[in-house]
C-alpha cells in the first residue's frame, strides 16, 4: 500500500524522469532483515526468554550479568546464520551497482547485506558487526565464526573478556565510521535519501536523513509511520522486501 503527500502514478512518472541520480544515501534498520526472519528489538517477538532485547543490549547488562548478555548474542548469531538476505537486501546491491555516489549506513549488525553482496566500502555499519568479538581490555579481535564455544569467551592475548563487536544502546557510535558519514554528507547533498525499516528514534538518524536530503528526495519506507514520515516527500507504508524492489525497478 503506497500513501502519503504523493500518489502511487506522480512518484513512478517522477522517478522514471529522472535520469542522473549520482548520489544516493540509504539509512536502514532492523525492519530491513525483519523479512529474513530476524526480530527488530521493537515489540514481543524481539523478546526472549521474557528479557527486553532493549535492556539487554547495553554495557551496563554486559557488565551485571556478561554471561546472560553472550546467551543472548550466541542465539541471535545462530538465527542470523539461519537465514538468507531477503528481496530488499538484494535490491540495495542492484542501487549501489547503479549509483556511483551510494552509501548504506546500516544500524543492522547482521551479515545479510554483505551476503547478498554488498561490498565494505560502500557501507557503513553504524552500530557495529554481531560476529566480531572484542576483548574488553585489549581490544583484541576474534574473527568471526572462529569464536570460541565459552559462554564468556576469554582473550587469548591477555584473558580479559571479551563481547560482541556491537554498539549498545548505553555507548557512543565509533568516531570513525562517524566520520564517514559526515563525510559523505558534507560532500554536498543526495538526489535521493532512502530510510527504510527503522524507527528512526536516534537523533543522529534523523540529522544524517534531513541534511543529505538537501533539495532532493526524502523516501520512508515502513509498515509505521515513523517520525522522518512528515519530512519526506514520499512515504510508502510497507514491507522492504515488496517495495524497495518496487523503488528499483522505477530508477
Ligand atoms: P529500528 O529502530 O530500526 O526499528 C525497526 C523498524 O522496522 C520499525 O519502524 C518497524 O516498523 C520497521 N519494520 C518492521 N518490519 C518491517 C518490514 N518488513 N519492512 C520494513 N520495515 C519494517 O530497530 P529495532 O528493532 O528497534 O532495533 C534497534 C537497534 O538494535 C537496531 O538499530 C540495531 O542496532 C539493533 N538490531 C539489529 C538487528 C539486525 O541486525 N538485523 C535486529 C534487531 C535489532
Ligand atoms: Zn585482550
Amino acid at each position: 500500500m503506497i500513501s502519503g503527500r504523493r500518489n502511487r502514478c506522480a512518484w513512478m512518472n517522477r522517478i522514471s524522469h529522472k535520469v542522473s541520480m549520482n548520489k544516493i544515501l540509504v539509512i536502514a534498520g532492523a525492519g530491513l532483515s525483519a523479512e529474513s526472519g530476524i526480530p527488530t528489538f521493537r515489540g514481543a517477538e524481539g523478546y526472549w526468554r521474557n528479557q527486553d532485547p532493549r535492556e539487554l543490549a547495553t554495557r551496563a547488562a554486559f557488565d551485571r550479568n556478561p554471561r546472560l548478555v553472550w546467551e543472548w548474542y550466541n542465539h541471535r548469531r545462530a538465527v542470523i546464520r539461519g537465514s538468507m538476505p531477503n528481496g530488499a537486501h538484494r535490491a540495495l546491491v542492484e542501487l549501489q551497482r547503479r549509483t556511483p555516489g551510494f552509501l548504506l549506513v546500516t544500524q543492522n549488525t547482521d551479515d545479510l547485506d554483505r551476503r547478498a553482496g554488498m561490498s565494505a566500502g560502500s557501507m557503513v555499519k553504524i552500530h557495529g558487526d554481531i560476529f566480531d568479538t572484542i576483548c574488553i581490555e585489549c581490544g583484541g579481535r576474534v574473527p568471526a565464526g572462529n569464536e570460541s564455544a565459552d559462554l564468556v569467551p576469554r582473550c587469548a592475548m591477555c584473558g580479559g573478556m571479551m563481547r560482541p563487536g556491537v554498539v549498545w544502546f548505553d555507548e557512543e557510535l565509533n568516531p570513525q565510521e562517524v566520520a564517514r558519514v559526515e563525510n559523505y554528507i558534507n560532500e554536498g547533498p543526495c538526489d535521493y535519501v532512502v530510510v527504510v525499516g527503522t524507527s528512526a528514534v536516534f537523533d543522529y538518524i534523523q540529522d544524517w536523513a534531513l541534511r543529505a536530503k538537501g533539495r532532493g528526495e526524502l523516501i520512508v519506507i515502513d509498515p509505521i509511520e515513523t517520525p522522518l514520515v512528515r519530512y519526506s516527500t514520499l512515504y510508502l507504508r510497507g514491507s522492504a522486501a515488496k517495495l524497495l524492489p518496487d523503488f528499483l525497478s522505477r530508477y
